[in-house]
């Protein structure tokens, strides 16, 4: 189903601009037209019969080979992710030796999961699964992390034998040229890997397009969207969404210093603007003062400043937009009733999308920091007296992408994770983001899996055949 409304102007560019820099330019990207979408669609059918029929061995050697040649452009790769969305470079470093060793991972597993298994075997015949790709998938990604948004939506599908067309957000036009280019320069084969540059208007021509699976991370309300394209082709769909995620702190803690510092960068690390990141807070009201304060003082001491700066702690927001909204939803609590403890305010001294740590009290559920998803470093922090009311309070959200409790009872902690309606929990300084857990959500945080076991099974059509001995 296209879209004749839409024409696209051959040789339009996408502006890219620093928000740590005065949004100074960085440089430009052409825009795809629609016959470019649909060139690149077609490429990628051609290329993916032969990606199949090479079967899993060499496509498993040649993501590894890819894993080598991407490691060796590392460096270059962190560079542009702080020059173009403002991730501080000591975060966009050890980021992407995270998903560098998603890739591993995934390649080291395929096998073991994508291999066909037995159901069934008597006498007289043999009952067999085989995993099949579904094809083409456009993958439409967001900006906030670059590297690990290619990793996530594309590894497992291209070691299944699928081929991609791959469109990120018009924030990060250079790093997406950088990664097309570099994958270009190494010995992968050609057309299984595509990319289009564009904003929501060619996102949503790529959606309209001949493919056989939508894998989207971004935005819930763009997911809706094109969870009904998906409808109206019957194709199946992948959405990694928004999120509020809650965290729960209860009486019997200690606020000590590593408990202030892993709650502060639960919530501000990338300057907030990460899906899983901790958005709400809710404290014992006999520790509500003393966390909200503890944290404000903690919040004065970080360093925010230029991302290419290894001291820099908090960088930039990824646009002026971004910012714009932030301030309208810190100011409509604020009208409301709420207490600002830090924050609140540009810092003067910087020019760009910078906004300082916010930590907000008094909080009603009228507010749109507590109902809507804040993706910008702002926190509001919520009391409770009884643990019905804290689990109350961290359900009363439209997402479910992930949550996490602090408190020293085992057991407590262990209700907790379960009660909670939401994709990945944890408690203490556990960790629920690794490469062989399934990551996604509940509710409009997602539908579908990425990682792990389970996200080769999501990218992944399951055939049954059955055969006489
Ligand atoms: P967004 O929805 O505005 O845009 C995401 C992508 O969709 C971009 O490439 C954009 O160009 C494209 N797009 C926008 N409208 C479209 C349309 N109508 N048709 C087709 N494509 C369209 O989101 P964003 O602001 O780029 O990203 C921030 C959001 O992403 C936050 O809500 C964040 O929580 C979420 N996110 C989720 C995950 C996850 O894994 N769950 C990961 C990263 C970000």
């Amino acid at each position: 189903m296209s879209q004749p409304a839409i024409q696209l102007k051959a040789n339009a560019r996408l502006t890219s601009t620093n928000p740590a820099r005065g949004y100074e330019v960085l440089g430009n990207v052409e825009i795809s037209t629609e016959i470019e979408v649909k060139s690149k669609i077609k490429d990628a059918h051609k290329a993916q019969k032969a990606w199949h029929k090479i079967g899993l061995d060499q496509r498993v050697k040649h993501l590894r080979s890819l894993h080598t040649h991407l490691t060796k452009h590392k460096d270059e790769f962190v560079k542009r992710q702080s020059l173009e969305m403002g991730m501080p470079k000591t975060l966009s470093n050890s980021i992407l030796e995270g998903f560098l060793a998603d890739l591993v991972w995934n390649c080291d597993n395929a096998k073991n999961c994508l291999s066909n298994k037995t159901l069934f075997e008597d006498d007289s015949e043999v009952n067999e699964l085989v995993y099949e790709p579904y094809g083409v998938i456009a993958c439409i990604a967001a900006w906030n992390f670059p590297f690990g948004n290619f990793i996530q939506s594309t590894s497992q599908a291209l070691l299944a034998g699928n081929a991609i067309v791959m469109k990120y957000s018009e924030e990060i036009p250079l790093f997406s040229k950088y990664l097309e280019e570099t994958i270009s320069l190494s010995n992968f084969p050609e057309g299984v890997i595509n990319f289009v540059y564009g904003d929501a208007q060619v996102g949503s021509i790529l959606a309209d397009q001949d493919i056989d699976f939508l894998t989207f991370t971004g935005s819930s309300e763009t997911g809706q969207k094109l969870y009904q394209k998906a409808a109206s082709k019957l194709i199946p769909i992948a959405l990694e969404l928004g999120g509020s995620s809650p965290a729960i702190v209860f009486e019997d803690c200690s606020i000590d210093d590593a408990l202030i510092e892993n709650l502060f960068w639960k919530r501000f690390l990338n300057s907030a603007q990460f899906c899983d990141g901790m958005k709400r807070l809710i404290v014992h009201n006999s520790l509500l003062e003393e966390v909200s304060e503890k944290l404000a003082i903690y919040a004065k001491t970080k360093l925010i400043g230029d991302p290419l700066d290894e001291k820099t702690e908090l960088g930039p927001l990824v646009a002026e937009r971004q910012i714009i909204k932030l301030e309208e939803q810190i100011k409509d609590a604020l009208d409301k009733g709420a207490r600002l403890h830090c924050g609140g305010r540009r810092p003067e001294s910087l020019n760009g999308a910078f906004y300082e740590p916010t930590i907000l009290t008094n909080i009603t559920k009228n507010m749109r920091v507590w109902s809507e998803e804040v993706f910008g470093p702002a926190l509001p922090i919520i009391g409770f007296n009884t643990y019905e009311e804290a689990i109350e309070l961290a359900n009363d959200t439209e997402y479910g992408l992930s949550g996490s409790v602090f408190t020293n009872d085992k057991a407590l902690a262990r209700r907790v994770l379960l009660d909670l309606k939401a994709g990945s929990l944890q408690h203490g300084n556990a960790h629920f983001y690794r490469s062989q857990n399934p990551f996604g959500g509940y509710k409009k945080s997602g539908i579908g899996r990425q990682k792990g076991e389970a996200g080769f099974d999501e990218i992944t059509q399951i055939k049954v055949i059955a055969w006489e001995k």
